[in-house]
Protein backbone atom coordinates (compact mmCIF):
# COMPACT_ATOMS: atom_id res chain seq x y z
CA UNK A 1 0.00 0.00 0.00
CA UNK A 2 1.55 3.19 -0.65
CA UNK A 3 0.69 6.30 1.74
CA UNK A 4 -2.29 7.48 0.03
CA UNK A 5 -3.68 3.88 0.84
CA UNK A 6 -3.64 2.23 -2.85
CA UNK A 7 -2.01 -1.15 -3.54
CA UNK A 8 1.14 -0.82 -6.12
CA UNK A 9 -0.31 -0.62 -9.55
CA UNK A 10 -1.26 -4.30 -10.81
CA UNK A 11 -1.97 -5.72 -7.14
CA UNK A 12 -5.33 -6.80 -6.10
CA UNK A 13 -3.75 -7.90 -1.89
CA UNK A 14 -6.87 -8.78 0.36
CA UNK A 15 -9.44 -8.13 -2.47
CA UNK A 16 -12.11 -11.31 -2.67
CA UNK A 17 -13.19 -12.30 -6.73
CA UNK A 18 -15.80 -13.90 -8.26
CA UNK A 19 -14.97 -14.96 -11.74
CA UNK A 20 -17.93 -16.26 -13.94
CA UNK A 21 -17.12 -19.11 -16.60
CA UNK A 22 -13.65 -19.28 -15.36
CA UNK A 23 -12.55 -22.82 -16.20
CA UNK A 24 -11.43 -22.38 -19.49
CA UNK A 25 -10.57 -19.45 -21.82
CA UNK A 26 -10.57 -15.58 -20.78
CA UNK A 27 -11.96 -16.49 -17.31
CA UNK A 28 -9.39 -18.75 -16.73
CA UNK A 29 -7.15 -16.17 -17.64
CA UNK A 30 -8.77 -13.49 -15.61
CA UNK A 31 -9.02 -15.86 -12.63
CA UNK A 32 -5.21 -16.66 -13.30
CA UNK A 33 -4.30 -12.59 -13.55
CA UNK A 34 -6.24 -12.13 -10.68
CA UNK A 35 -4.69 -14.55 -7.76
CA UNK A 36 -1.04 -13.64 -9.61
CA UNK A 37 -1.79 -10.32 -8.53
CA UNK A 38 -2.78 -11.31 -5.00
CA UNK A 39 -6.50 -11.51 -4.90
CA UNK A 40 -8.74 -14.77 -3.45
CA UNK A 41 -10.19 -15.93 -6.41
CA UNK A 42 -13.55 -17.93 -6.65
CA UNK A 43 -14.16 -19.64 -10.09
CA UNK A 44 -17.66 -20.10 -10.92
CA UNK A 45 -18.37 -22.70 -14.14
CA UNK A 46 -20.41 -24.69 -14.96
CA UNK A 47 -17.72 -27.05 -16.01
CA UNK A 48 -16.79 -28.60 -12.54
CA UNK A 49 -13.97 -30.65 -14.04
CA UNK A 50 -11.69 -28.33 -15.45
CA UNK A 51 -12.44 -25.50 -12.69
CA UNK A 52 -11.17 -26.94 -9.64
CA UNK A 53 -7.85 -28.64 -11.72
CA UNK A 54 -7.36 -24.55 -12.77
CA UNK A 55 -7.92 -23.98 -8.70
CA UNK A 56 -5.63 -25.70 -7.54
CA UNK A 57 -3.01 -24.98 -9.84
CA UNK A 58 -3.39 -21.09 -9.55
CA UNK A 59 -4.64 -21.36 -5.74
CA UNK A 60 -7.99 -20.57 -6.07
CA UNK A 61 -11.75 -22.16 -5.36
CA UNK A 62 -13.56 -23.43 -7.81
CA UNK A 63 -17.77 -23.83 -7.79
CA UNK A 64 -19.54 -25.43 -10.11
CA UNK A 65 -22.67 -23.05 -10.98
CA UNK A 66 -25.18 -22.05 -13.62
CA UNK A 67 -24.99 -18.06 -13.97
CA UNK A 68 -28.31 -18.36 -15.39
CA UNK A 69 -29.93 -19.86 -12.61
CA UNK A 70 -30.31 -16.66 -9.89
CA UNK A 71 -31.14 -19.13 -6.91
CA UNK A 72 -28.09 -21.02 -7.05
CA UNK A 73 -26.36 -17.87 -7.65
CA UNK A 74 -27.47 -16.31 -4.64
CA UNK A 75 -26.99 -19.56 -2.74
CA UNK A 76 -23.36 -19.83 -3.41
CA UNK A 77 -22.60 -16.46 -3.14
CA UNK A 78 -24.06 -16.38 0.28
CA UNK A 79 -21.73 -19.31 1.00
CA UNK A 80 -18.58 -18.10 -0.73
CA UNK A 81 -18.82 -14.10 -0.66
CA UNK A 82 -18.92 -11.55 0.33
CA UNK A 83 -16.94 -9.97 -2.88
CA UNK A 84 -14.88 -6.72 -3.49
CA UNK A 85 -14.43 -7.42 -7.77
CA UNK A 86 -16.89 -9.41 -9.96
CA UNK A 87 -16.19 -10.42 -13.00
CA UNK A 88 -19.33 -11.52 -14.83
CA UNK A 89 -17.39 -13.65 -18.20
CA UNK A 90 -19.63 -16.68 -18.73
CA UNK A 91 -20.82 -16.52 -22.18
CA UNK A 92 -22.10 -18.93 -24.61
CA UNK A 93 -22.62 -17.94 -28.63
CA UNK A 94 -24.44 -19.26 -31.59
CA UNK A 95 -23.67 -19.46 -35.22
CA UNK A 96 -26.89 -19.10 -37.19
CA UNK A 97 -28.74 -16.43 -38.90
CA UNK A 98 -31.78 -14.63 -37.30
CA UNK A 99 -34.43 -16.43 -39.11
CA UNK A 100 -33.22 -20.02 -38.32
CA UNK A 101 -33.28 -19.43 -34.68
CA UNK A 102 -35.90 -20.21 -32.09
CA UNK A 103 -37.24 -19.01 -28.79
CA UNK A 104 -35.07 -21.82 -27.24
CA UNK A 105 -32.67 -20.47 -28.37
CA UNK A 106 -32.76 -16.86 -28.02
CA UNK A 107 -33.95 -17.99 -24.18
CA UNK A 108 -30.35 -19.95 -23.81
CA UNK A 109 -28.44 -16.95 -25.31
CA UNK A 110 -30.23 -14.22 -23.35
CA UNK A 111 -30.51 -16.41 -20.18
CA UNK A 112 -26.93 -17.44 -19.92
CA UNK A 113 -25.22 -13.80 -21.46
CA UNK A 114 -27.79 -11.44 -20.01
CA UNK A 115 -29.95 -12.99 -17.15
CA UNK A 116 -26.73 -14.86 -15.66
CA UNK A 117 -25.12 -11.10 -15.65
CA UNK A 118 -28.25 -9.94 -14.16
CA UNK A 119 -28.34 -12.65 -11.05
CA UNK A 120 -24.81 -13.02 -9.87
CA UNK A 121 -24.47 -8.84 -9.59
CA UNK A 122 -27.80 -8.74 -7.73
CA UNK A 123 -26.22 -11.40 -5.61
CA UNK A 124 -22.64 -9.57 -4.62
CA UNK A 125 -24.14 -5.98 -4.80
CA UNK A 126 -25.55 -5.51 -0.91
CA UNK A 127 -22.40 -6.58 0.61
CA UNK A 128 -20.29 -4.42 -1.97
CA UNK A 129 -22.47 -1.45 -0.80
CA UNK A 130 -22.59 -2.24 2.85
CA UNK A 131 -18.65 -2.23 2.09
CA UNK A 132 -18.66 1.33 0.10
CA UNK A 133 -16.34 -0.51 -2.38
CA UNK A 134 -16.77 -2.67 -5.57
CA UNK A 135 -15.61 -3.48 -8.95
CA UNK A 136 -18.32 -4.79 -11.19
CA UNK A 137 -16.77 -5.93 -14.55
CA UNK A 138 -18.89 -7.39 -17.30
CA UNK A 139 -17.36 -9.35 -20.51
CA UNK A 140 -19.54 -8.11 -23.56
CA UNK A 141 -18.44 -8.30 -26.85
CA UNK A 142 -17.22 -6.02 -30.13
CA UNK A 143 -20.66 -7.74 -31.68
CA UNK A 144 -22.57 -5.23 -29.12
CA UNK A 145 -21.29 -2.21 -30.62
CA UNK A 146 -20.87 -3.52 -34.81
CA UNK A 147 -23.85 -5.96 -35.23
CA UNK A 148 -22.22 -9.98 -36.10
CA UNK A 149 -23.93 -11.58 -38.96
CA UNK A 150 -24.78 -15.06 -37.55
CA UNK A 151 -25.06 -13.37 -34.04
CA UNK A 152 -27.77 -11.31 -33.98
CA UNK A 153 -29.40 -12.50 -30.62
CA UNK A 154 -26.27 -13.04 -29.03
CA UNK A 155 -25.29 -9.30 -30.14
CA UNK A 156 -28.27 -8.08 -28.67
CA UNK A 157 -27.92 -9.82 -25.40
CA UNK A 158 -24.25 -8.62 -24.94
CA UNK A 159 -26.17 -4.84 -25.72
CA UNK A 160 -27.99 -5.12 -23.00
CA UNK A 161 -25.00 -5.84 -20.93
CA UNK A 162 -23.47 -2.53 -21.68
CA UNK A 163 -26.55 -0.67 -21.23
CA UNK A 164 -27.30 -2.71 -17.84
CA UNK A 165 -23.39 -1.53 -16.93
CA UNK A 166 -23.91 2.23 -17.26
CA UNK A 167 -27.27 1.61 -15.73
CA UNK A 168 -25.33 0.16 -12.61
CA UNK A 169 -22.45 2.74 -13.02
CA UNK A 170 -25.30 4.82 -12.07
CA UNK A 171 -26.72 3.84 -9.25
CA UNK A 172 -23.79 2.77 -7.69
CA UNK A 173 -21.40 5.59 -7.69
CA UNK A 174 -22.46 6.49 -4.80
CA UNK A 175 -21.86 3.29 -2.78
CA UNK A 176 -18.09 3.12 -4.34
CA UNK A 177 -18.65 0.70 -6.89
CA UNK A 178 -17.51 1.21 -10.08
CA UNK A 179 -18.99 -0.74 -12.94
CA UNK A 180 -17.91 -1.31 -16.67
CA UNK A 181 -17.46 -3.74 -19.83
CA UNK A 182 -14.57 -5.03 -21.24
CA UNK A 183 -15.59 -5.61 -25.42
CA UNK A 184 -12.96 -8.35 -26.75
CA UNK A 185 -12.43 -8.80 -30.19
CA UNK A 186 -11.79 -12.19 -31.88
CA UNK A 187 -9.64 -14.07 -28.98
CA UNK A 188 -7.94 -17.75 -29.24
CA UNK A 189 -10.11 -19.45 -26.77
CA UNK A 190 -12.26 -22.56 -27.30
CA UNK A 191 -15.19 -20.66 -28.31
CA UNK A 192 -13.43 -19.31 -30.70
CA UNK A 193 -12.01 -22.46 -31.73
CA UNK A 194 -15.52 -24.23 -31.76
CA UNK A 195 -16.85 -21.26 -34.20
CA UNK A 196 -14.25 -21.81 -36.85
CA UNK A 197 -14.81 -25.74 -36.34
CA UNK A 198 -17.94 -24.80 -38.16
CA UNK A 199 -17.43 -21.99 -40.07
CA UNK A 200 -14.06 -22.74 -41.28
CA UNK A 201 -11.06 -21.04 -42.10
CA UNK A 202 -13.30 -18.17 -44.29
CA UNK A 203 -14.85 -17.46 -40.99
CA UNK A 204 -11.41 -16.92 -39.25
CA UNK A 205 -9.88 -15.00 -42.17
CA UNK A 206 -12.70 -12.19 -41.98
CA UNK A 207 -12.23 -12.16 -38.56
CA UNK A 208 -8.91 -11.38 -38.63
CA UNK A 209 -8.92 -9.13 -41.16
CA UNK A 210 -12.13 -7.08 -39.15
CA UNK A 211 -8.86 -6.07 -37.01
CA UNK A 212 -6.46 -3.43 -37.57
CA UNK A 213 -3.91 -5.56 -36.15
CA UNK A 214 -4.44 -8.00 -38.14
CA UNK A 215 -4.75 -11.17 -35.73
CA UNK A 216 -6.47 -13.01 -33.53
CA UNK A 217 -6.34 -11.54 -29.25
CA UNK A 218 -5.09 -13.93 -26.47
CA UNK A 219 -7.35 -14.52 -23.35
CA UNK A 220 -4.29 -13.05 -21.16
CA UNK A 221 -4.67 -9.56 -23.44
CA UNK A 222 -8.35 -9.49 -21.86
CA UNK A 223 -7.31 -10.52 -18.04
CA UNK A 224 -4.61 -7.36 -18.69
CA UNK A 225 -7.29 -5.03 -19.51
CA UNK A 226 -9.56 -6.69 -16.47
CA UNK A 227 -6.72 -6.19 -14.24
CA UNK A 228 -6.77 -3.13 -14.79
CA UNK A 229 -10.16 -1.93 -14.44
CA UNK A 230 -9.56 -4.00 -11.48
CA UNK A 231 -6.94 -2.33 -9.23
CA UNK A 232 -6.90 0.74 -7.00
CA UNK A 233 -5.72 2.60 -9.87
CA UNK A 234 -9.35 2.52 -12.17
CA UNK A 235 -10.97 3.95 -9.45
CA UNK A 236 -12.25 7.24 -11.35
CA UNK A 237 -13.63 5.05 -14.21
CA UNK A 238 -16.94 3.57 -14.65
CA UNK A 239 -19.91 3.75 -17.52
CA UNK A 240 -17.38 2.53 -19.84
CA UNK A 241 -16.84 0.04 -22.31
CA UNK A 242 -13.18 -0.60 -23.64
CA UNK A 243 -12.43 -2.73 -26.59
CA UNK A 244 -9.83 -5.41 -26.41
CA UNK A 245 -10.63 -6.22 -30.08
CA UNK A 246 -6.72 -4.93 -32.25
CA UNK A 247 -8.99 -2.34 -33.59
CA UNK A 248 -12.01 -3.77 -34.68
CA UNK A 249 -14.75 -1.08 -35.81
CA UNK A 250 -11.59 1.39 -36.95
CA UNK A 251 -12.51 0.57 -40.84
CA UNK A 252 -10.12 -3.06 -40.62
P1 LIG B 1 -15.30 -20.23 -23.53
O1 LIG B 1 -13.96 -20.65 -23.98
O2 LIG B 1 -16.49 -20.96 -24.09
O3 LIG B 1 -15.37 -20.27 -21.93
C1 LIG B 1 -16.56 -19.90 -21.30
C2 LIG B 1 -16.69 -20.62 -19.98
O4 LIG B 1 -17.97 -20.24 -19.43
C3 LIG B 1 -16.71 -22.15 -20.13
O5 LIG B 1 -15.92 -22.76 -19.11
C4 LIG B 1 -18.18 -22.49 -19.96
O6 LIG B 1 -18.40 -23.78 -19.40
C5 LIG B 1 -18.62 -21.42 -18.99
N1 LIG B 1 -20.07 -21.26 -19.00
C6 LIG B 1 -20.91 -21.30 -20.07
N2 LIG B 1 -22.17 -21.17 -19.68
C7 LIG B 1 -22.15 -21.04 -18.32
C8 LIG B 1 -23.15 -20.88 -17.33
N3 LIG B 1 -24.46 -20.88 -17.66
N4 LIG B 1 -22.77 -20.78 -16.04
C9 LIG B 1 -21.47 -20.83 -15.69
N5 LIG B 1 -20.48 -20.99 -16.59
C10 LIG B 1 -20.81 -21.09 -17.89
O7 LIG B 1 -15.54 -18.69 -23.85
P2 LIG B 1 -14.51 -17.45 -23.98
O8 LIG B 1 -14.18 -17.30 -25.40
O9 LIG B 1 -13.45 -17.55 -22.96
O10 LIG B 1 -15.53 -16.28 -23.63
C11 LIG B 1 -15.59 -15.64 -22.37
C12 LIG B 1 -16.48 -14.42 -22.50
O11 LIG B 1 -15.95 -13.54 -23.50
C13 LIG B 1 -17.90 -14.75 -22.95
O12 LIG B 1 -18.83 -13.92 -22.28
C14 LIG B 1 -17.89 -14.43 -24.42
O13 LIG B 1 -19.17 -14.12 -24.92
C15 LIG B 1 -16.94 -13.24 -24.45
N6 LIG B 1 -16.31 -13.02 -25.75
C16 LIG B 1 -15.47 -13.95 -26.29
C17 LIG B 1 -14.88 -13.68 -27.53
C18 LIG B 1 -13.92 -14.65 -28.19
O14 LIG B 1 -13.53 -14.41 -29.34
N7 LIG B 1 -13.48 -15.70 -27.55
C19 LIG B 1 -15.18 -12.50 -28.20
C20 LIG B 1 -16.05 -11.59 -27.61
C21 LIG B 1 -16.61 -11.86 -26.38
P3 LIG B 1 -18.64 -25.03 -20.39
O15 LIG B 1 -17.39 -25.17 -21.20
O16 LIG B 1 -18.91 -26.18 -19.47
O17 LIG B 1 -19.83 -24.64 -21.23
Amino acid sequence: MSATGQRAFGRLDGRRAFVTGGAQGIGAAIAHGFASAGAQVVIADLDIAAGPLLAERIGARAIGLDVSDAATVRAAVGQHGPFDILVNNAGIDQHAFFTETSETDWARLIGVNLVGVLACTQAVLPAMQAAGFGRIINITSEAARLGSKGGAVYSAAKGGVIAFTKSLARENARFGITANCIAPGPIRTPMLEQAVATGGERLLRAMTEATLLRRLGEPEEVASAALFLASDQAGYITGETLGVSGGMGLGG
